[in-house]
């Protein structure tokens, strides 16, 4: 349940993210900005994994209004600093929006994953395919 809106912060109660936000609990914050904070990840896929949210609750990219291009900034600044402090030869952006998507924690966030040559981290080029229908026919009901 949305609880306040103010110019750039919308709070849920009980949503992590917004307690992380607003200082009641406690994060390894990276960088911030007036839109959005880079925290690294309780629970790291990659050393320095971060998550970059923005400050006001918006749930999914599919109800972001807007917060995906106000997280953009950060996310482009954050991107850096894992490769400038960290030596990271690379760096993977994931978003999932929805449970059936993997989404666990219901505020907009993006996975920001340093990767190192030979890391042997799951590339998304090794995983198998999923394609339900032919390209054609998607390309059609995507566009007809
Ligand atoms: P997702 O599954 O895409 O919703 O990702 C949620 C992420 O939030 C997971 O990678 C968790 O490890 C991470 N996470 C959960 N609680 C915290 C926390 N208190 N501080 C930092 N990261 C957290
Ligand atoms: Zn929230």
């Amino acid at each position: 349940m949305i609880v306040a809106s103010l110019r750039w912060r919308t709070v849920s109660d009980a949503c992590l993210f917004c307690s992380i936000v607003a200082g009641d609990l406690p994060a390894s914050v990276v960088a911030g900005d007036d839109a959005a904070i880079a925290f690294l990840d309780i629970n790291p896929l990659t050393t320095g994994h971060t998550l970059v949210v923005p400050r006001r609750h918006v749930t999914d990219l599919l109800d972001a209004d807007g917060a995906v291009a106000e997280v953009s900034p950060l996310l482009e600044s954050t991107g850096r600093l894992l490769v400038d402090r960290l030596g990271a030869d690379g760096i993977n952006v994931f978003q999932a929006s929805r449970a059936p998507a993997g989404q666990t924690v219901f505020h907009l966030h993006f996975h920001l994953l340093p990767r190192w040559s030979g890391d042997g981290m799951l590339n998304v080029h090794s995983i198998r395919t999923q394609v339900r229908e032919d390209r054609d026919t998607t390309f059609a009901r995507l566009t007809g």
